[in-house]
């Protein structure tokens, strides 16, 4: 817990704002930075409390994205229920 024996939040390889942690909040999510950087807002949200709601809100979204689309990972029937649908409507000769 090197935290407690500091006392202000100072990093000697970069400086880490809230708002620059919330802009790459999903670039991180998505693994998408540099390991320099992914590191860095690893410890931000480690010890912000304004981060991390936010760092949970958006990780649980991508999660339930990642869910929602294997669940509909179903070309096929999702084309076939559009054209059923189309037809339907008499919108399309599909
Ligand atoms: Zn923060």
């Amino acid at each position: 817990m090197k935290f407690f024996h500091r006392h202000k939040h100072t990093h000697e390889h970069e400086m880490l704002d809230c708002e620059a942690v919330m802009r790459q909040l999903w670039d991180y999510l998505d693994e998408e930075l540099s390991p320099d950087r992914m590191a860095a807002i690893r410890e931000h949200l480690a010890t912000c409390a304004r981060c991390y709601p936010q760092y949970e809100f958006e990780q649980s979204f991508l999660t339930a994205l990642d869910r929602a689309q294997q669940e509909h990972s179903n070309p096929d029937g999702l084309r076939n229920r559009v054209a059923a649908a189309l037809r339907a409507e008499g919108m399309s000769e599909i």
